[in-house]
């Protein structure tokens, strides 16, 4: 089985460079794909309150028999619970729906930046972590502009900051304020959900690797530094997705793909997003 890398964090931990996401993920199947993405290796899984499917990500993890230390697990709180002041409460019901004493990483979903309610969050977020409820604490989603005011206002600095990127939307701007703060970056959405596939950059070094455009794009984000956690519910591509550590992409191959920046978001942006 595949070593995969693992970054330490500003806190000391480490975290597995290659995860596996389940946002999509139907709660009825989640136990089973997270069953298989365990059989394959992967040991770090990517969850959140709202993909409603952590109940059976805990399934998974009970059956697998692997020992909780050997696990990275993160999930996140949903703006309407740290709105309400519901932060604590959120992660408590989380762990209870894991089946678990601890996550490795939690993380405030969304900023939502009509107010500032998130920075009542991060005091929460602090004391749950000094409380053993979760390893490291993190932000999703948060621009330069809101890690200076978390950094302002807050004790801790951020151990992750978690963004949309994949090579049509590559956020440097962000990527830089994570770096200036010491806060690792992880990559949403990482493969732009098959939107770069085509791209020629992409299909050239598959060819030359023998190898398929989503492993390219997931040895392009390894190779710059990024955690990822890419997400599949199909078994022969959750395995591929993983096999990704017998090839290495040249500078020259990296820097085609870093040129297919184009702007091309996916998601909402966070500056205007603002749910409640
Ligand atoms: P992704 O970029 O990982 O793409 C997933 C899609 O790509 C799959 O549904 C499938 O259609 C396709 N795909 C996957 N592997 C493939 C392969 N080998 N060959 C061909 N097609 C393949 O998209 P994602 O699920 O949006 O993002 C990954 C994870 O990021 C999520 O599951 C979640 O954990 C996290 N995420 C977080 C946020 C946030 O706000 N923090 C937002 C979105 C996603």
């Amino acid at each position: 089985m595949a070593t995969v890398p693992t970054i330490t964090l500003n806190d000391g931990a480490t975290i597995p460079q290659l995860g596996f996401g389940v946002w999509q993920v139907p709660a009825d199947e989640a136990e089973t794909v997270v069953a298989e993405a365990l059989k394959v290796g992967y040991r770090h899984i990517d969850n959140a309150a709202v993909y409603g499917n952590e109940e059976g990500v805990g399934r998974a993890i009970a059956a697998s028999g692997i020992p909780r230390e050997e696990l990275f697990i993160t999930t996140k709180v949903w703006v309407s619970d740290f709105k309400a002041g519901n932060t604590k409460q959120a992660l408590r019901t989380s762990l209870e729906k894991l089946g678990l004493d601890y996550v490795d990483l939690y993380l405030i979903h969304w900023p939502s930046p009509a107010d500032e309610a998130y920075l009542d969050a991060w005091k929460a977020m602090e004391e749950m972590q000094a409380e053993g409820l979760t390893r490291s604490i993190g932000v999703s989603n948060f621009l330069p502009e809101h890690l200076e005011r978390v950094a302002e206002a807050g004790t801790v600095i951020p151990a992750i900051n978690q963004v949309e990127i994949h090579p049509a939307l590559q956020q440097r701007d962000c990527q830089e304020a994570n770096e200036r703060h010491g806060i690792a970056t992880q990559a949403w959405s990482p493969l732009a959900q098959g939107a770069v596939f085509e791209d020629e950059p992409v299909v050239a070094a598959a060819e030359a690797h023998g190898v398929s455009p989503a492993q390219v794009v997931i040895r392009w984000h390894l190779q710059r530094g990024r955690i990822l956690f890419p997400k599949s519910v199909t078994p022969e591509r959750i395995a591929s997705n993983f096999d990704v550590f017998g090839f290495e992409l040249s500078e020259t191959e990296l820097a085609a793909i870093d040129g297919l920046e184009r702007d091309g978001r996916t998601g909402p942006n966070p500056g205007e997003f603002n749910p409640s």
